[in-house]
C-alpha cells in the first residue's frame, strides 16, 4: 500500500497483461528502427512481450508480424531476424 503502482502493459504474443518490468519492451525509434529497449525508456512507440521463450517465439512468428502490427511498421525479413537475435541476447543477459 502506498507504493506507486507499476504501469500495466499487454504482451503482443499472448495478449496477457503484466507489470512493465516483467515485459521486454521493443521500440520503434523516431528514426524508424525497431530495437530492444532493455531500460524501457526509449523514445518512440513501444511493443511489449513477456520475458518468456514461448511468448518471444510467438511474437517473432511470421516475420514478427505481431510486433510489426503494434509498432505500425514494416518489418523486412532481415530486420525481423536481427530483432530476434537481439531479443534472445537480452533474455540470456
Ligand atoms: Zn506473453
Amino acid at each position: 500500500m502506498g507504493a506507486r503502482r507499476e504501469p500495466v502493459r499487454t504482451c503482443v504474443a499472448c495478449r496477457g497483461t503484466a507489470g512493465k518490468r516483467e515485459l521486454l519492451r521493443i521500440v520503434r525509434t523516431p528514426q524508424g528502427e525497431v530495437r530492444v529497449d532493455p531500460a524501457g525508456k526509449g523514445a518512440g512507440r513501444g511493443a511489449y512481450v513477456h520475458r518468456d521463450p514461448a511468448c518471444v517465439r510467438l511474437a517473432l512468428a511470421r516475420g514478427g508480424s505481431a510486433i510489426a502490427r503494434v509498432l505500425r511498421v514494416g518489418l523486412p525479413r532481415e530486420e525481423a531476424a536481427r530483432l530476434g537475435r537481439e531479443i534472445e541476447r537480452e533474455l540470456e543477459a
